[in-house]
C-alpha cells in the first residue's frame, strides 16, 4: 500500500505475464560454470517469465520452476560441472517448466534476471557455504523487480548532529559523531543483506528536526525505523546498551495530533479526501495501524535486545517504553537503540573503535533479520523465502553447548532460533527443548 503506484504496476504486469502471454518463452540454453561464487547455472530464455527457485533436501537438488515455458527444440541438457552432479527437465503443470539440478550439498541459490533486448537470461548463483562466506551480495533494484521480491527498507537515524551534539564523552567523544559512525556501519551491513536495504535519514553533521526524522523514514517507505543514540548519566559507572519503543501514552497523544490533520488523516486512507462524517473511520484505521506497528516494534526491539546481549551487558533487561517524538510514525515499525554509555569512559572508548561498533551493528542487524525471516511483510525478499523457515525440528541442549553451536550445527541464524522460543537471551539449559525452524523438507514435491 506504501509502495509508489507505478512500481505496483509493474509488479502486477509482471506477475500476470505468463497467464496472459499469447507464445510461450523457450528455454533456448542452460550452462554451467564454475567461478568465484560457487557453481553458476545460465538460463536463456526467449522472453521474460516468471519463475521460483528453491531448494530440496535429502538429497539436495534445486528446482527452478518456469511458468508457461517450454524446452527449445534441440534444447540439450548440459554435462555435470561443480555442485550440479545432474540436470534433468519436466513438466510440474500444463505449458510450465521445471528445470531440477541435482546438488553433491546444499547451497544457497541466489537468482537474478538480465534482460537484452526481448531476450532474457536467468542466472542463479549456487553457493556453497564457504561462497556465502566470500561473496559481497550485491544487489540491484534491477534484481529485485526482476524476480518480483522487493527488499525490506530499513530506514537508520543516526541521533543528533549539526548544532546539536548530543551527550559529551569524558574524553570529549560527541554523540553526534559516534551516531553517525554506527549508523554508516549498520547500512554497510543491512546493504550487505540481499533481502534489505539501507535508509540514512542522517547521512553528515546536519540538524535534522525529529518529526522530519520519522517523515523522512515514511516518505522512503520503511519498513523499520532504528534511531540510534548513546546514553549519558551522571553515574560515570553506568553501562550497556538499552532498547527502547513508544509509549502507550506517546502513540494516543500522537493519534490525536494526527487526526486534527486533515491532510495526516487522508494519507492514511490511501489519499481520500475525508469529509468530516469519515473522521471516525480514519479514527478506526489508524488505531489499526498503530497496534499494528506497535506489535511488530514490540517483537523486532526485543530480538534486537536479546541480540545485543550476545555483545555485551545490557542496561535494561527488557524493552523500555518512552514517549520518544522520533519513534512517533503511526505506521512505520520504530526502535530507540541506546548503544551504550557515552558518559562512561570504558563504553566511550568502546563506542569510538570501528571493530566494536562492527560487532554492535551485527547485533542489531541479526535481530532485525531474526525478526522478519518469521514474519516479512508480503512480496519481499524475505517473505519468499519463509517456506525455508515452514518446517521444524526439536534439538535438546546437552552439556556445554551454546546457542552459537546450536544454530551452526542446524545452519539456521541465532536470532531466528531465539525469536521461534522466545528467548530473552542466549542462555540455553541443559536439557532445554529448542525449536529449530528449518528449511522444508518437501520429499513429496512432485517432478
Ligand atoms: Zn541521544
Amino acid at each position: 500500500m506504501r509502495r509508489p503506484a507505478a512500481l505496483a504496476l509493474l509488479f502486477l504486469a509482471f506477475a500476470g505475464l505468463p497467464a496472459m502471454a499469447v507464445s510461450a518463452a523457450e528455454l533456448r540454453a542452460l550452462q554451467l560454470v564454475q567461478g568465484e561464487a560457487g557453481t553458476r547455472a545460465v538460463l536463456e530464455l526467449d522472453g521474460t517469465v516468471d519463475y521460483k527457485v528453491f531448494t530440496l533436501a535429502n538429497p539436495d537438488r534445486l528446482v527452478l520452476d518456469l511458468s508457461g515455458s517450454r524446452l527449445a527444440g534441440g534444447f540439450r541438457a548440459p554435462s555435470p560441472n561443480g555442485v550440479v552432479t545432474g540436470v534433468r527437465t519436466g513438466k510440474p503443470a500444463e505449458g510450465d517448466l521445471r528445470v531440477v539440478l541435482d546438488l553433491a550439498e546444499g547451497v544457497k541459490p541466489r537468482s537474478r534476471v538480465e534482460r537484452e533486448g526481448g531476450k532474457a537470461r536467468l542466472v542463479v548463483d549456487l553457493m556453497d557455504g564457504e561462497a556465502v562466506a566470500r561473496s559481497a551480495p550485491a544487489r540491484t533494484v534491477e534484481d529485485v523487480i526482476g524476480s518480483g521480491e522487493r527488499e525490506l527498507v530499513i530506514a537508520i537515524d543516526a541521533g543528533h548532529g549539526g548544532k546539536d551534539p548530543g551527550a559529551v564523552g569524558p574524553s570529549g567523544k560527541y554523540e553526534k559523531h559516534i551516531t553517525l559512525a554506527m549508523a554508516r556501519e549498520l547500512a554497510r551491513q543491512i546493504d550487505a543483506d540481499p533481502g534489505m536495504k539501507a535508509f540514512l535519514v542522517r547521512d553528515g553533521d546536519v540538524f535534522i528536526p525529529l518529526q522530519q526524522r520519522y517523515h523522512k523514514a515514511r516518505e522512503a517507505q520503511a519498513d523499520l525505523f532504528i534511531s540510534i543514540h548513546a546514553d549519558a548519566a551522571h553515574n560515570r559507572a553506568a553501562a550497556g546498551a538499552s532498547v527502547y519503543v513508544l509509549s502507550l501514552r506517546g502513540a494516543s497523544s500522537e493519534a490525536a495530533r494526527w487526526l486534527a490533520d486533515q491532510e495526516n488523516a487522508s494519507d492514511l486512507v490511501g489519499g481520500v479526501e475525508l469529509d468530516a462524517r469519515d473522521k471516525n473511520l480514519a479514527a478506526v484505521l489508524l488505531d489499526l495501524s498503530q497496534n499494528a506497528t506497535m506489535r511488530v516494534s514490540d517483537d523486532v526491539a526485543a530480538q534486537v535486545l536479546a541480540s545485543l546481549k550476545g555483545v555485551g551487558k545490557a542496561h535494561k533487561q527488557n524493552v523500555e517504553r518512552a514517549n520518544f517524538v522520533v519513534l512517533r510514525s503511526p505506521d512505520v515499525p520504530s526502535m530507540l537503540v541506546e548503544t551504550g554509555f557515552i558518559s562512561n569512559p570504558g563504553e566511550e572508548a568502546k563506542l569510538s573503535d570501528p571493530k566494536y561498533r562492527e560487532r554492535m551493528a551485527s547485533a542489531i542487524v541479526d535481530g532485525v533479520r531474526g525478526y522478519f525471516s518469521l514474519q516479512a511483510p508480503p512480496g519481499t525478499w524475505y517473505a519468499a523465502r519463509q517456506g525455508q523457515f515452514g518446517g521444524s525440528r526439536q534439538h535438546i541442549v546437552s552439556r556445554g553447548e551454546t546457542l552459537s553451536q546450536i544454530a551452526a550445527r542446524h545452519g539456521v541464524p541465532m536470532a531466528t532460533i531465539r525469536q521461534a522460543n522466545r528467548l530473552k537471551d542466549d542462555t540455553v539449559r541443559i536439557g532445554e527443548r529448542l525449536t529449530i525452524p528449518v528449511a522444508a523438507q518437501v520429499a513429496s514435491a512432485p517432478e
